[in-house]
């Protein structure tokens, strides 16, 4: 390259700075210093040739905007879709991660959770998007609906958690509807250790934004005696294939709930605290509720509400990828966290 051009190349560093936000309609794909910064990777892009280099612990990588090759060391690696500079962010596509990083030396995963996975004590985790089919849920004032963005984030949760070597079951998986109460019974049916139910909020106060998380805290008469409830320790019991009185059943189910509720309070505050944060929101707190879905399951239970649709600007964030991507491994990560201490 020619001095006169060194002189105009463009240096760029990786940080995860928040950006001027781009319609995702324009700017498709995820921000190169998104990932870069997630992964310790720096970057460099000549705004002359349109070269971008991409440095980790001595690996070199070569991409050219415009296009949709990537070259690692001696390999060529092809993206579905050519790189793209809009309002002076360079954006990847979304298979960037999967198919760069790993040739590139990085492990993708879970980043700043203490991941021991053989020292996990959950094995099984329960995810639930929030409504579906004919139940859209909430809807943000440009039509972004909340079905569409907590499946999403479930399904970015499951294959960083099933990276880990959990197991995970998803009470829906798709675009369809499903009850309150098969939610919970697919629960009791199965081995799980946890239950997190994804949410996205509304709220009149179209200020109103961050990120709640609900458990149960108190052991109520009225929800012991609930139909649903009683129910599902019946499908439980019956799971563990144990012949144990009915009184003896109680007491076991009274000891869940009473760890339940422990479990679930500890599980809520991690992700209050340390969710928000990682995802860059606001920490509206760890917040007791009545939900059907969080108080008739068995297993520890929390429900997460992402952000706000009525708002704008969270509405926005929630409808890019890269911002559902960085909420899924901020959950996971206190999903982690809480499973190992
Ligand atoms: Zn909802």
């Amino acid at each position: 390259m020619k001095k006169s051009c060194l002189i105009l190349l463009l240096v760029l560093h990786g940080c995860a700075g928040r950006g001027p936000y781009v319609p995702s309609a324009v700017s498709s794909g995820v921000p190169l210093s998104a990932i870069c910064a997630r992964y310790n990777v720096s970057w460099q892009w000549d705004g002359v040739t349109q070269v971008v280099i991409l440095e980790y612990k001595g690996n070199k990588a070569k991409a050219l905007v415009g296009s949709n090759v990537v070259v690692v060391g001696k390999e060529k690696i092809a993206l579905s879709l050519p790189l793209h500079r809009s309002n002076s962010a360079i954006y990847v596509p979304e298979d960037f991660e999967a198919k760069v990083l790993a040739p590139f030396g990085i492990t993708p995963g879970v980043p700043g959770a203490k991941v021991d996975w053989s020292r996990l004590k959950i094995r099984t985790v329960i995810l639930d998007p929030g409504h579906g089919g004919k139940d859209p849920g909430a809807r943000g004032p440009n039509g972004v609906r909340e079905k569409d963005v907590v499946i999403d984030i479930a399904k970015r949760m499951k294959v960083l958690l099933e990276q880990g070597g959990l197991k995970v079951i998803m009470t829906r998986n798709s675009d369809y509807f499903i009850s309150l109460g098969q939610r919970t019974e697919i629960a009791s049916r199965s081995d799980a250790d946890l239950f997190v139910s994804i949410h996205a909020n509304s709220n009149p106060a179209r200020k109103a934004h961050g990120m709640e998380v609900y458990y149960v805290k108190t052991r109520d008469k009225r929800d012991l005696d609930e139909e649903q409830r009683q129910k599902n320790e019946k499908i439980f019991t019956k799971t563990l294939n144990t012949r144990y009185s009915p009184q003896l059943n109680g007491v076991i189910a009274d000891m869940m709930y009473a760890s339940k509720t422990a479990e679930s309070l500890r599980l809520a505050e991690l992700i209050a605290r340390d969710g928000s944060a990682h995802a860059d929101t606001a920490n509206r707190g760890a917040r007791a509720c009545r939900f059907f879905v969080v108080r008739n399951t068995l297993v520890p239970a929390v429900l997460v509400e992402v952000g706000f649709l009525s708002n704008r600007r969270e509405e926005k964030k929630l409808n890019s990828s890269s911002y559902r991507q960085r909420l899924a491994e901020a959950i996971v990560r206190s999903i982690i966290n809480y499973a190992t201490d």
